[in-house]
């Protein structure tokens, strides 16, 4: 476990209250009713004014009999609707979300201090991706499972056949996610499994489970789901893990800490339970050697590594983290990156012309000035400081900021901990390589396995000798050129139609991907027969795509 996982923790625990205060107690929704925990909370606060907003508990809550009540009542429910069906089910859903948008989008400021945009990043993303998966639903029409490919013959006879199937696994899917994007993060993990036709527990990281519970309520309030199909954790997941079966799926996002916790649980072991971890990722961009100052190219470049330290106070799983520019131009880059960042707005995320709100929580702010220093040690800062800085429209000098601070590191091999500690704040460093698409490679796959990598350049063979060495290690790679300069979405948006997850440190799962997603929460199985006894069985089924 990392140091800063201990400090996380550690903080957290502080913050336990005993007493029943006046402060709001946020609900579990579990056996198609809320639950109130009872015993110890949490408390949680608002970053930008340090205030208690809400409590949360889970003691007491009986996570046996909520699983159950979801695998037999959601679980059968969903298994007896079509993939169109499923798909009107979230549709309704992002209707219902997006009905009470402006709401959402201010608990978001106050409840994770939020600017607008980062607000509408979340919540929007949210609908955006029930929307999609809705949409994608249709596609798939009036069948309850998937077909994998076509017939094979195995046999001497034409009459002897198999083939594979994709059905819904019994269980439940259980959610598990990171305080960053309590709606987004539901959301996209949702979605996927309600379309595969799992019922589903979301469980969103305490520290930001307000806004998670509100999106909830509105959706138990609007009776678009079956019962037991979602259910939600206010709190603690307890002894959850304790109570998984073997058609139980576990999705997980999070610190790789977390992620080994919940891999080596026991029943988890013990069940062979399947396990999707999503974890931390040092995401890398390159600029090539091709590009020069002030092209589109470059400008784009430019757009996306500011975009990623700043949106969301980098507070993003896919945002830049490390920064390779050809070593004759590192100079113009920390310069004009520099001149940007000191000219973003930090402070009261309420107002529209601040760019950069609070982080999260104190743990949060702390595990990030903690990160900035280990960095310190083997790379210089040449922008911004630990610290605050001058706050805009924020007299109190109370909330959890910090103002975007950019490293720069001259000999990239010798700064192990740049490769290997994910600051998980507005934070970035900028080091030199040769120009050499592979010694870039090789330099951004010292991260040990990414989320995402962008490189930015017009040459197509350097380009394709990147995709080469860099795709084995990564779950995504965007490269962006003049020719999508004015329409490239930068590296920390993630796609519906496109996977999510990446190998070794990123935690080697697999999410979205459009219908390809689905398969997370099904069993392919093979089945042999005589063909019309196959033709019959296969009724209900339909290729994907
Ligand atoms: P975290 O401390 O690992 O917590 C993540 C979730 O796990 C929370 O819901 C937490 O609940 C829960 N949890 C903690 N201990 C658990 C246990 N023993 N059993 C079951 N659940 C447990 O991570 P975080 O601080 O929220 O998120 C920051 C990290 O997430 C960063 O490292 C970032 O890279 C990573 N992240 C990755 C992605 C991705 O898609 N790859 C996306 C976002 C973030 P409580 O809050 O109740 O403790």
């Amino acid at each position: 476990m990392s140091s800063s996982t201990i400090t996380t923790k550690s903080l957290i625990t502080e913050a336990v209250t005993q007493s029943a205060t006046m402060t709001r107690l946020l609900k579990s929704y579990v056996c198609g009713d809320w639950y109130e925990g009872t015993g110890r909370r949490n408390q949680l606060f608002n970053p930008t004014t340090e205030e208690v907003i809400g409590e949360a508990t889970t003691g007491g809550l009986d996570y046996a009999a909520a699983l159950d009540y979801a695998r037999n009542v959601g679980g059968a429910a969903l298994r007896k609707m079509t993939f169109a069906q499923r798909g009107e089910m979230l549709a309704a859903m992002a209707s219902a979300i997006h009905e009470h948008r402006d709401e959402l989008l201010d608990l978001a400021t106050e409840s994770c201090g939020n600017t607008r945009g980062d607000a509408k990043f979340d919540v929007d993303g949210a609908t955006g991706t029930l929307a999609a998966y809705a949409k994608m639903a249709k596609g798939l029409g009036d069948a309850k499972f998937l077909l994998d490919g076509e017939n094979i013959r195995i046999s001497r006879s034409p009459r002897y056949v198999g083939r594979h199937v994709m059905l819904p696994r019994k269980g439940v899917a259980i959610h598990i996610n990171a305080f960053n994007f309590p709606a987004w993060g539901f959301a996209e993990k949702a979605a996927v499994a309600l379309l595969a036709g799992m019922p589903v527990i979301t469980k969103p990281a305490t520290a930001t489970a307000v806004l998670a519970e509100r999106i909830v309520e509105i959706l138990v309030n609007s009776d678009v789901m079956p019962a037991g199909a979602f259910s939600f954790v206010a709190g603690s997941a307890g002894d959850m893990l304790d109570h998984v079966t073997g058609q139980d799926v576990i999705a997980f996002t999070g610190s790789a800490a977390t992620g080994a916790i919940i891999r080596g649980g026991a029943a988890v072991i013990k069940n062979s339970v399947r396990v999707n971890v999503e974890a931390d990722s040092l995401n890398a961009a390159v600029l090539g050697p091709d590009v020069k100052v002030e092209s589109p190219t470059w400008d784009l470049f430019m757009r996306d590594v500011h975009t990623d330290m700043t949106q969301k106070v980098g507070q993003k799983c896919t945002a830049i983290r490390r920064v390779f520019v050809p070593a004759d131009k590192i100079d113009a880059v920390r310069e004009e990156l520099s001149q940007t960042l000191q000219s973003t707005r930090v402070g009261n995320p309420a107002i529209r012309l601040v760019r950069v709100g609070p982080l999260a929580s104190k743990a949060q702010l702390d595990d990030v000035q903690a990160g900035i220093q280990k960095l310190a040690e083997v790379a210089e800062i040449v922008s911004g400081e630990v610290g605050p800085g001058e706050l805009y429209d924020l007299p109190s000098g109370k909330g959890y900021f910090q103002q975007p601070v950019l490293l720069q590191a001259n000999e990239p091999e010798k700064a192990g901990v740049v490769h290997e500690h994910e600051v998980f704040g507005p934070v970035a460093t900028l080091m030199p390589y040769n120009g050499e698409a592979s010694e870039a490679a090789r330099l951004v796959c010292l991260g040990g396995g990414g989320l995402v990598a962008s490189v930015y350049t017009d040459n197509r063979d350097f380009a394709s000798d990147c995709m080469v060495e860099m795709a084995p290690a990564h779950g995504r790679l965007t490269f962006g050129s003049k020719k999508v300069a004015e329409h490239a979405y930068g590296p920390g948006m993630v796609l519906p139609q496109l996977v999510h997850g990446g190998p070794g440190r990123a935690g080697a799962g697999e999410e979205l991907g459009g219908i390809r997603g689905m398969s997370l929460y099904m069993q392919r199985t093979a089945i042999q027969g005589d063909e019309p006894m196959l033709a019959k069985l296969f009724e209900d089924g339909t290729t994907a795509g």
